[in-house]
């Protein structure tokens, strides 16, 4: 039996089905708890190992190293103990994959094993649960909750967080209120001691949801969800070119029990024909069937010469009278009724496999450090709480209050309670991906009805800058918006210089089919801005009588907005609506949180840094600096280095000096100097490329390489375009739909307005020529002359960096407690 030392021992366990980040979740945890002065605990196998618990006599690492003293007084002003749990471990606990043995020594037997901070080492990149998960029937009898409960109090643990779907957290919340009877009962039988029973007359519990399907209401995503998303398109993808050239149907049948997102979000960024999905049967006209709906619809795009057609089925779809609908059965339909050969490919549990996306890293880590936060907060009166995401922030719901939505089964409340995302994306795919004719739009459609018609020209221009993830599928969905509003899409090819050279002709919605999955810029980017000529710009908008502007851009469309929207006292032809859209790998662009093609480089980068650190772990004690991009706005560099694992992040906005240089290197000497002895690993320093003119990458290199002397070396990476992305993540591509969408019914809006106006020359206000944001979960329209007040325009960034915390998480990660 463990020896109380009066510190919060705490311990972590996934349950329920596996998805990705639950290890990010267990590392997150550990390392959050041994820099917060806890004692760290995983429980292999779910419920289960805790129902088990240890019947072996002692525990795994129950004995610090006998070295640890030696090393405390390298690392000045950080406390004992934490010097010593940072050296505590040894990085390889269960990855031999048995689950049983750990580097010569037995688990077996053991279910609840004290843990180090070097033995969640590298977790961030496993899918799955490293520590095991299972269903555990004994877990939900009271004998078995009783056994759980002993378990937890022989080994003094008093925190526990739980990481699993709706089941797992109805069960820590049962777990929860049982608590005090099942300590009397111990007491009672005389399995526990007054002292303990005393000791733990509170549990401290805390769940984090980790389930593929997002399906709980009460946080925007689950973790696991991105990343199972991300194995569905790339499955659609590579079937795609297939179906392409075969001219087949695919029925594609994906995980969703009561949820419809994963189906939802996979048809609007793969360009799906259809989709089934439990939130909303499929509407008929009266006296119609869906079958007749759904041929109607693919007849339609064979004849606008599709040759490819793809359905997507969430597995718990459903008709009207809940009767399921399969995807076998789609199947017949398709083949019996349009004679296409069609194929039904389940991806099953290909979804919850793979390495985690970025957002499955990121996410984990953020709700991991909250999930130590409530625990330590605890009292007696306090609930527990489940930490969950609402509009980008992390956020504590009373687990019972999340167990009572998941209780009660109504998915339509619980999908009103989700983010307003879910709408939109169902608005962006009806919008995009079907050519319905009004009669048969769903009843309860969430597109606005075409209140007027543009009469002539709407125009998209792709502007300025480096292309960016997502930008294609933003301008697919422009495109096929206008058509069916009956507008006329003209594209301008290579930005303003395209303009001026009269580069510009109508999309088609067939031409743009294709552009979804597309990386890079189908249109051209150009980073010349309309001040080159403005004149000449504002004859070509007369001439060519644009209605309407879209951009699609980064810091430069802002600027060329700017200068548009200024320009409008001397040129009549720029009183039109006109809207940008914010397209950078940067995210440099003010006042909004997220840019189309910012998710799909911190996944280039997250990809490009695992190959490295396994290269770096290879050759063992080597430090890479690796060079990103993103301009003087220090955003991918920071979420890549937390995405990674980083050790070290150096941004624009924080800047470079010898003095932080020189802690670094200190910093760098004592973490080699703490690994085990042989058990050294790559770590990785994350260096924007305008962090600093005078310490390049290069400067940097060679500096750690001649410090590290005995105890490291280095090199260097630059990730220069690589991290424009190849494919845009599925993030990227609904984002674009969702957001492109709103820009669209924006410029009708405006131009409604204006037609309004009586009088020869109409003039358009200022609030017509605003940029398209994304604040918490909202959309919100911001001015291009007030956003200019939020911007640093000398440095190409916001005045303020919402994620500019993170840079201290992340070398608190890396074992530099002084920051926290
Ligand atoms: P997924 O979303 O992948 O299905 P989940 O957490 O919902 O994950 P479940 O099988 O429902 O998976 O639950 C996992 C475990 O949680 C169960 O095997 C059981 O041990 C415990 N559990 C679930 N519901 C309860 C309950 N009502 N009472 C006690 N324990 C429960």
């Amino acid at each position: 039996m463990s020896q109380s030392t009066g510190k919060m021992k705490l311990a972590v366990l996934t349950s329920g089905g596996d998805s990705a980040g639950m290890n990010a979740v267990v590392r997150a945890i550990v390392k959050i708890g041994i820099l917060r002065g806890c004692e760290t605990w995983i429980v292999r196998e779910g419920y289960e190992g805790l129902v088990r618990g240890n019947t072996q006599a002692h525990a795994i690492h129950a004995d610090l190293p006998a070295d640890a003293s030696a090393l405390k007084c390298a690392h000045r002003g950080v406390p004992t103990n934490l010097t010593r749990n940072l050296r505590f471990g040894d990085g390889d606990l269960l990855r031999d994959g048995t689950g049983d043995h750990h580097h010569g020594r037995t688990l077996k037997g053991r279910y609840i094993v004290r843990v180090g901070w070097d033995d969640v080492r590298g977790w961030f990149a496993e899918g799955g649960t490293l520590i095991g998960t299972a269903r555990s029937a004994a877990f939900r009898t009271s004998e078995g909750r009783l056994s759980a409960a002993h378990n937890l109090i022989k080994e003094g643990i008093d925190a526990l967080a739980v990481c699993g779907g709706d089941g797992s957290l109805t069960g820590a919340d049962l777990f929860r209120s049982e608590w005090p009877s099942l300590v009397s009962q111990l007491l009672t039988q005389g399995m526990i001691t007054e002292e303990q029973a005393e000791k733990h007359g509170h549990l401290k519990i805390v769940g984090l949801v980790g389930s593929i399907d997002n399906d709980m209401s009460m946080t925007d995503l689950t973790i696991g969800a991105p990343t199972a998303l991300h194995r569905i398109c790339e499955a659609i993808d590579n079937i795609n070119s297939t179906a392409a050239s075969h001219s087949r149907a695919f029925v594609l049948e994906v995980m969703g029990r009561h949820c419809g997102w994963l189906a939802l979000l996979a048809g609007v960024s793969s360009g799906a024909d259809f989709i089934f999905i439990p939130e909303r049967p499929p509407q008929t006209i009266p006296g119609g069937t869906w079958e007749d709906d759904m041929c109607e619809a693919i007849r339609g795009h064979r004849e606008a010469g599709k040759r490819k057609t793809i359905v997507i089925v969430a597995e718990g779809a459903h008709d009207a009278d809940l009767q399921p609908i399969r995807a076998e059965y789609v199947k017949e339909v398709l083949t019996e009724r349009l004679g296409l050969d069609t194929r039904v490919t389940t991806l099953g549990h290909t979804q919850r496999g793979g390495r985690p996306c970025a957002f499955d890293r990121i996410l984990p880590t953020l709700q991991g450090e909250e999930a130590v936060k409530a625990l330590l907060e605890a009292t007696p009166d306090t609930p527990s709480y489940m930490i969950g995401v609402r509009e980008n922030k992390i956020t504590r719901v009373p687990l019972m209050e999340a167990a009572d939505a998941i209780g009660a089964k109504d998915f339509t409340k619980a999908m009103s309670m989700r983010d307003p995302e879910f709408y939109q994306s169902l608005e962006g795919f009806f919008a995009t991906s079907t050519l319905f004719k009004e009669k048969q739009l769903p009843h309860h459609r969430v597109i606005r009805p075409c209140t007027l018609h543009l009469t002539k020209y709407c125009l998209i221009l792709r502007s300025m800058g480096a292309p960016a993830g997502g930008m294609n599928a933003a301008t697919r969905a422009a495109v096929r918006y206008c058509i069916k509003q009956g507008h006329h899409p003209l594209a301008v090819h290579n930005g303003f210089r395209g303009l001026l050279d009269d580069n510009i002709h109508e999309l088609s919605w067939l031409g743009v089919d294709a552009w979804t999955s597309r990386g890079g810029s189908e249109l051209g980017t150009n980073r010349t801005l309309p001040d080159v000529d403005l004149g000449a710009v504002a004859a070509r908008f007369q001439e060519h009588n644009f209605h309407a502007l879209l951009m699609i851009g980064g810091f430069e469309a802002f600027n060329a907005l700017l200068i548009l929207e200024t320009g409008r006292k001397h040129y009549p032809a720029f009183h039109i609506p006109m809207t940008h859209l914010p397209a950078t790998i940067s995210n440099n662009v003010p006042m909004t949180e997220f840019s189309l093609g910012s998710d799909t480089s911190l996944n280039a980068l997250v990809d490009a840094c695992d190959s490295i650190k396994q290269s770096a772990s290879a050759s063992r004690n080597r430090v890479f600096v690796v060079e990103t991009q993103g301009g003087k706005c220090g955003y991918l560099a920071t979420m890549g280095a937390l995405a990674t694992g980083a050790s070290i992040v150096y941004t624009p906005e924080q800047g470079m000096n010898l003095d932080t240089l020189r802690q670094d290197v200190k910093f760098l000497k004592i973490r080699y100097g703490l690994d085990a002895k042989g058990k050294s690993e790559g770590r990785m320093v994350i260096r924007n490329e305008c962090a600093s003119t005078v310490y390049t990458t290069d400067v940097v290199t060679k500096m750690f390489k001649e410090e590290g002397g005995n105890l490291f070396d280095s090199r260097s990476a630059s990730l220069g375009h690589t991290l424009q992305g190849g494919v845009p993540s599925p993030m990227d591509r609904a984002r674009a739909a969702r957001l492109s969408l709103r820009c669209m019914t924006f410029l009708e809006e405006h131009h409604d307005a204006l037609q309004k106006q009586v009088g020869k020359v109409k003039q358009a206000p200022p609030e017509s020529a605003a940029v398209i944001t994304i604040q918490g979960s909202t959309i919100k329209w911001v001015p291009v002359q007030e956003m200019v007040q939020h911007a640093d325009m000398k440095n190409r960034r916001g005045k303020t960096a919402w994620w500019g915390e993170i840079k201290n998480l992340v070398e608190a990660l890396a074992g530099r407690p002084e920051i926290l």
